[in-house]
């Protein structure tokens, strides 16, 4: 009997979606931990009874804390590019190209897009509380989170004449135009942060990186929204992982019940070997035919057709052909008779008299 037999294309997509669900599996553990830990973060107002409170815990520290406050800068707020009234504290400006690029596989264009250029500004803020309370925000950053609004948004379109068309046709892209984003976080913005929180030796508070590798956010929409989007980015993750592993069982049911298939017709065979031997067993004992090699004038009518060197010893019902050795007939690949091509339902050997 040989083994359970899995072909290259099954060993890929059973590979592919066991990897494809682990790695699912993996991001939607990280992102569950986040939800976790934000579910389980105490929230503070910033106002003056933040330092008392920070006074009194081991080291003057909170691993991780929920707060919100306006934000303001330490100095010189950063201007925007195309809005000179706008100013804020941190900026981001990417200028995109759009391009269409011969693909020779699909053989059409396909959409492209590269960063031609990105620039991102920053300079020291606070979070302000409704009594003046100030919390430095360091590494803003390194934060996850929507923390900056878009507010510059235009598109460039280029125009071009025969010469570019041959260009274009040539080298196998088509530049659509540039894309420039500006992204702003504006001074005034109510901002949510969820970091390490800790009261300095100088009394300064400071909204930091958690130390522990938890992930810091800074967020201009309120905690709930920032939660709810988390949560439903594990949720995804988990349905993620959940599809690639049943895409996995259903590869593995697949090649079993093929495996299984297999098996049966083996012991259907078998069944059958038994029954003709026992019929064979039953049979008159007469004496043995002639020798096939010995060059008597029935040798070509008594050898099997198939193999020509084993005696014919069985009957194909229902057509009733007597054409083949038993060996031969069980190597058939279909069930049909050798000379008639008639479905075969049943063989019985020989009984010579
Ligand atoms: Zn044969
Ligand atoms: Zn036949």
């Amino acid at each position: 009997m040989d083994g359970f037999q899995v072909n290259f294309t099954e060993a890929m997509c059973l590979g592919a979606s066991l990897a494809l669900s682990g790695i699912c599996y993996y991001v939607y553990r990280k992102s569950q931990t986040t939800v976790d830990e934000l579910n389980n973060a105490p929230h503070f107002i910033i106002d003056g009874t933040l330092r008392d409170v920070l006074k009194v815990t081991p080291q003057a520290y909170l691993q991780y804390a929920v707060i919100e406050g306006v934000v303001k800068p330490e100095g010189e707020p950063l201007k925007s590019d195309f809005h000179k009234e706008i100013s804020g504290v941190l900026q981001k400006f990417v200028l995109r190209e759009h391009r269409l690029v011969w693909n020779s596989f699909l053989r059409r264009w396909t959409d492209d897009e590269r960063v031609l250029h990105e620039r991102v500004n920053a300079t020291p803020f606070l979070l302000v509380g409704s009594d003046e309370t100030e919390v430095k925000v360091l590494r803003p950053l390194q934060a996850s989170g929507m923390h900056m609004e878009v507010i510059h948004e235009k598109f460039h379109q280029v125009n071009y004449g025969f010469t570019d068309l041959v260009g274009q046709f040539l080298s196998g892209q088509k530049p659509k135009g540039q894309l420039e984003i500006e992204e702003i976080l504006k001074v005034g913005t109510t901002l949510t942060g969820v970091g390490e929180l800790i009261l300095n030796t100088d009394g300064t508070l400071i909204l930091q990186p958690p130390s522990n590798g938890s992930e810091y956010f800074l967020s201009i929409a309120d905690f709930d929204t920032l939660q709810g989007e988390k949560q439903n980015e594990a949720v995804c993750w988990k349905t993620l992982a959940v599809a690639f592993a049943l895409a996995g069982a259903a590869v593995l049911v697949w090649v079993g019940l093929r495996h299984y298939r297999r098996l049966q017709v083996r012991w259907e065979q078998e069944k059958e070997r038994r029954e003709f031997e026992r019929l064979q067993a039953e049979a008159p004992r007469l004496p043995a035919p002639a020798d096939p090699g010995a060059g008597n004038d029935n040798h070509t009518e008594n050898v099997c057709v198939i193999c020509l060197s084993q005696p014919r010893d069985c009957i194909l019902l229902n057509c009733g052909h007597v054409c083949c050795c038993y060996t031969c007939y069980q190597a058939l690949p279909q069930r049909k008779c050798p000379i008639c091509r008639q479905e075969i339902s049943r063989v019985v050997p020989i009984y010579h008299t």
